[in-house]
């Protein structure tokens, strides 16, 4: 950090030691940290754009023995009563708030993203393991009016172990989405986290044991995706593999996981449509828009990257948004006035700069940012861009931008703003803003996405499923949803004749 630098002092060490102590940061196994035994790599601060912490990758042979450990912490976990599992799922959640400041600000430190934000994250992640605490004791299979004399009954059974690999871009909120539920129902699960991020999902690991969690249940990988993330999805052991992350990664994954017949569900990446009408709140509605696509640095994967802005009030609209963007504090993600952070890593920051100057050649108007904020001339900061002039079929609205830019495409009518929203190969998440009650519901029915909001943007909740439609994944995260995702049902019969008719076969004489 240069002597004129705006960013605050950082103490990685002090902001790891409440979970770590001096122990070298490994992969966390059979619920103790085992050293890696691949090559090392560095993770670095997103602020300053320096390495902080060198780590070795788990590698191949560290990934089978947290298979083997999770294959028998399944064992243990899957025999003990589910209300028993409950409670510890509940103990996870107050560990989790028993730690907020300080898993916040490890998240802050190692990932860059805002503290008002990682403040939110964090609690949410508390209530994830409390939501799915409470549904731990009431999963039950049904009983089948069968029309033999059988009883048929059908128990949702665990896959045993599951396999996550998660992004960068919310790490310790993707992380408790994901682990959550597969312990609710009874799995044990391997995490492996983006090597960017993986601090705050082994701190989650950490806290797990503190909360009773019996050893094995909760593993997290530390380590690349090309070596750590292969031998985890291809490994045997593993029955089902969860991937979060973008639609080429999650290709590749559902391939491997193919080889041995592993289901997957893939939460993968968007272009959402954030569609405003003339006759919107339009005060509502530029803020919505705001937050839509700049909060998280835009890193979101539901972010409102295409605004589309009807055409008679689009001047007005615009000139409301470019000064809300103008005056969103951007800088150091500790600063709690902070709203937008740096993005996360260096090759995202050139994809974003040169997806911004793509579109400025393709006839694409800057009409704010595209530039750094003042006084940070490290790290990976980008003021929030807002590109007017945006036709649907240039690269700014069809690639996944995942930074905080906005392209804004002025459209007519309502059926040509449905026909643009859905020209994508995306589906994951879309907006409306309008006061009219059956133009709102029609849209909401018409635009293809796993979530759509009306007359707001970014709301999602544990409670709730969460998915994409096409390109977007298949599956779904949160929620009974999610639940489902996590068990298969066993179908038993069971005679209860006296003398049940033969139909085949000569009984004994
Ligand atoms: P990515 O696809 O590059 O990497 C994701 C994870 O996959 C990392 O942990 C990586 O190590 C691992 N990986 C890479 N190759 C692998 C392989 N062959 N086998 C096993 N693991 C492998 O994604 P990213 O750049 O880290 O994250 C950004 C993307 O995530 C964006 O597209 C974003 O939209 C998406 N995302 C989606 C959701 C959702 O719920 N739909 C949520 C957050 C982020």
């Amino acid at each position: 950090m240069s002597s004129d630098s705006k960013l605050m002092a950082r103490d990685y060490h002090k902001a790891m030691a409440p979970f770590f102590g001096s122990d070298e940061i490994g992969s966390w196994v059979n619920g103790a940290m085992m050293p890696g035994r691949g090559d090392m790599f560095d993770l670095i601060d997103p602020a300053t754009g320096k390495a902080f912490l060198a780590l070795k990758d788990a590698g191949a042979d560290v990934v089978d023995a947290a298979m083997k450990a999770a294959s028998a912490g399944q064992k243990v976990w899957w025999g003990m009563t589910a209300a028993e599992r409950g409670r510890i799922l509940w103990r996870i959640g107050q560990q989790v708030r028993d730690h907020l400041d300080q898993l916040a600000l490890l998240e802050t430190v190692s990932a860059g993203k805002p503290i008002r934000d990682t403040k939110v994250e964090v609690l949410k992640v508390a209530e994830m393991f409390e939501y799915y605490a409470g549904w731990a004791d009431k999963l039950h299979g049904d009983v089948i009016p069968v029309p033999t004399s059988h009883l048929n009954y059908t128990r949702p059974e665990p896959y045993g172990v599951v396999t996550q690999i998660t992004p960068w871009n919310a790490p310790i909120f993707t992380a408790g989405w994901q682990l959550a539920p597969a312990l609710c129902t009874g799995n044990a699960a391997v995490l492996k986290p983006s090597e960017m991020t993986p601090l705050t999902s082994l701190a989650l690991g950490v806290l797990s044991k503190k909360a009773g969690l019996p050893d094995g249940v909760i593993t997290v990988l530390t380590g690349l995706g090309t070596t750590t993330g292969v031998a985890a999805t291809t490994h045997d052991v593993t029955r089902k593999v969860v991937f979060v992350g973008s639609p080429r990664t999650g290709a590749i994954i559902a391939a491997q996981a193919a080889q041995n017949i592993v289901p997957c569900v893939l939460e993968l990446g968007g272009k959402s449509a954030n569609i405003v009408f003339g006759d919107a709140d339009l005060k509502r509605a530029v803020l919505g828009a705001q937050a839509a696509i700049f909060s998280g640095a835009g890193q979101s994967c539901v972010a409102g990257s295409r605004l589309l802005v009807q055409r008679n009030v689009v001047d007005r609209f615009l000139d409301m948004l470019v000064d809300g963007a103008n005056r969103i504090p951007v800088g150091d993600p500790m600063d709690s006035a902070t709203q937008i952070g740096p993005i996360n890593n260096d090759a995202q920051y050139q994809t974003v700069r040169r997806l911004v100057a793509a579109g400025q050649k393709e006839g694409a108007e800057l009409l704010a940012g595209g530039i750094r904020p003042e006084g940070y001339d490290e790290g990976y900061f980008l003021r929030p861009t807002v590109l007017g002039n945006v036709r649907n079929d240039m690269a700014i609205a069809r690639e996944e931008i995942f930074g905080p830019v906005v392209s804004v495409i002025p459209f007519d009518d309502e059926a040509e703003a449905v026909a643009i929203a859905n020209d994508s190969k995306f589906g994951l998440a879309g907006a409306v803003w309008t006061q009219s009650v059956d133009r709102a519901h029609r849209v909401a029915a018409n635009v293809r996405a796993g979530t759509f909001w009306i007359n707001s943007y970014k709301t999602i909740n544990v409670m709730s499923p969460f998915g994409g439609f096409g390109a977007s994944g298949y599956g779904r995260s949160s929620g009974k949803e999610g639940l489902m995702e996590y068990m298969q049902p066993k179908s038993v019969w069971t005679e209860t004749a006296a003398n049940p008719p033969a139909a085949f076969g000569y009984a004994p004489e």
